[in-house]
């Protein structure tokens, strides 16, 4: 046998327990082919020493929104005032809709509105996304499309979506140009796989075919389709066959390999922390709000009920512990009418976790997929916003994996920063970016965290088998990195060497 690929000079660490270190990898055929001394008499097409950099699995963003994040935009994030914003958007490109983001809305001095944003429009319709992705400030043109709300222009949740699907759909070649760049982002930072956290309709989607896109794109990273709930519809199916719905998507020949494959069906049940509207089970501190569930009761436990019927995994956005108690109740019910063995149904986010959740969470076999950059980023602002007792219970770590719970590791981006060494370090030192303890005790320690977002994530998006971890037989994803994790008292600045993806090297930093 001769190997494409052999690399020496590793440190790896393979996140697999039969074997957790080696220093020679063979690669053939985009898979790992053996480590150490199963390959080392081996010929090989190519050998690369690397110099004795650590090596680990590739790291896998269990939720992220990959066409939102590349999308091109006029960019304010971190202005303060009207004015500053109104300059920025003044000479805005184009003629068609302004589009800007990294709006928010709780460092303003007075808040953007419709007539503010009126005076630069010049008759072309203005959206403003928040940062929380679940609010957004529009101008007057827009909200005359839309008789039947009355706002200043701050909309939110269902009224957000309104003011969005007034804009789509965007093309296929602007998805697929707005994918390859948030490709090339992901790779520089070491990610080999991203899971699409609902394409198709609702909040975050860009077009009812955007499927195709993902398949026209061929992107030089493995991608993992979420499919929203909203587009399920009634399906013609022979009744024994207890498949009520199904969706459309443009699908067509040939969708689907290790590179590009279907993951579970996305459902919301709240909103976010950062725009106060994740259900909570007692008010926002300081106020009489409780946030709110996405949409009617009736809607998210029939969607849950008919995605597990019709043998969907379900990925269900939930972030107050409200939201979790609905999607525990919901699903629940679901395995009660028709148990499912490993259905590895997913919370996402679970921001907020009283403990009573934490066992029902592990007997539903549910897996969180956290955001750890939330708290790194937010976690002062959420501080304030949950109060002192229940402050150390958002997106918890230690307490997951006390109760047996498999941890997957995620971004959201561009909601928070993607780079997964960040998250790892937020998730091991619980520090936000100003130096605020938030919630220590749901610390876990480095091994844990790499195992989030390696073997934790590939397990939510039922991938452990092929990736993972660097064991022999799994597909050839890795990351090379200038430094130990597990030693480094800087994770966050570890810098990214290369980023391989089946066996080629996609990244390499510019030395
Ligand atoms: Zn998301």
């Amino acid at each position: 046998m001769k190997l494409d690929l052999k690399l020496t000079g590793c440190r790896a660490i393979t996140m697999d327990p039969a074997r957790p270190a080696a220093h020679t990898i063979g690669i053939w055929q985009g898979r790992i082919a053996g480590l150490d001394e199963q390959v080392e008499d081996l010929p090989a097409t190519e050998t690369v020493d690397l110099g004795n950099a650590v090596v680990l699995p590739g790291f896998i963003d269990a939720h992220t929104h990959l066409a939102w994040n590349g999308r091109r935009t006029v960019d304010i994030t971190g202005l303060t005032t009207v004015t500053q914003i109104l300059d920025r958007l003044a000479n805005a490109p184009g003629t068609g809709w302004i589009e800007a983001s990294g709006y928010d809305r709780r460092i303003m001095d007075v808040p953007l509105t419709a007539l503010d944003l009126d005076r630069i429009s010049d008759g072309r319709p203005v959206y403003v996304a928040d940062l929380s992705g679940h609010a957004c400030v529009v101008n007057s043109v827009v909200l005359k499309q839309l008789p039947e709300i009355t706002s200043d222009g701050w909309l939110t949740e269902n009224e957000q979506l309104a003011a969005r699907t007034l804009r789509l759909p965007y093309s296929l070649d602007e998805i697929t140009t707005e994918l390859h760049t948030s490709a090339q982002q992901v790779l520089s930072e070491g990610v080999t796989m991203c899971a699409e956290a609902g394409i198709g309709a609702g909040l975050i989607a860009s077009s009812p075919v955007e499927a195709a896109a993902y398949q026209r794109a061929q992107l030089p990273i493995r991608v993992q389709l979420m499919v929203s709930a909203h587009v399920l519809h009634d399906a013609t199916a022979d009744p024994s066959d207890g498949i009520p719905r199904a969706i459309d998507l443009g699908l067509h020949t040939g969708f689907g390999d290790d590179m590009l494959s279907l993951g579970a069906l996305k459902l919301w049940t709240d909103g976010g922390m950062m725009a106060r509207t994740a259900a909570l089970s007692e008010p926002y501190l300081g106020s009489d709000n409780t946030g709110r569930l996405a949409e009617s009761e009736e809607f998210m436990r029939s969607a849950i009920i008919d995605g597990h019927h019709a043998g969907w995994q379900l990925a269900i956005h939930a972030i107050g512990d409200r939201a979790i108690d609905f999607t525990l109740d919901a699903v629940q019910e679901a395995q009660r009418q028709r148990p499912r063995a490993d259905a590895r149904h997913r919370i996402e986010h679970c921001g907020l976790v009283r403990s009573d959740q934490l066992s029902r969470i592990a007997a539903l076999g549910m897996v969180p997929v956290v955001q750890p950059t939330f708290l790194y980023a937010y976690g002062d602002d959420y501080s304030e916003i949950m109060g002192e007792t229940r402050a150390p219970w958002m997106y918890r770590g230690r307490s997951f994996l006390d109760h047996g719970i498999t941890v997957a590791g995620s971004s959201d981006r561009p909601v928070a920063d993607g780079a997964p060494l960040r998250a790892i370090e937020f998730m091991v030192r619980r520090r936000s970016s100003s130096g605020r303890a938030v919630g220590p005790a749901e610390a876990i320690t480095v091994e844990e965290a790499l195992h989030a977002y390696t073997l934790g994530s590939a397990y939510a998006c039922r991938k452990e088998h092929v990736l993972g971890s660097l064991t022999p037989g799994k597909l050839a994803d890795l990351v090379v990195l200038g430094d130990d994790p597990r030693t480094s008292d800087a994770i966050a600045e570890i810098p990214v060497l290369a980023t391989m993806v089946g066996g080629a090297f996609n990244f390499q930093r510019a030395s």
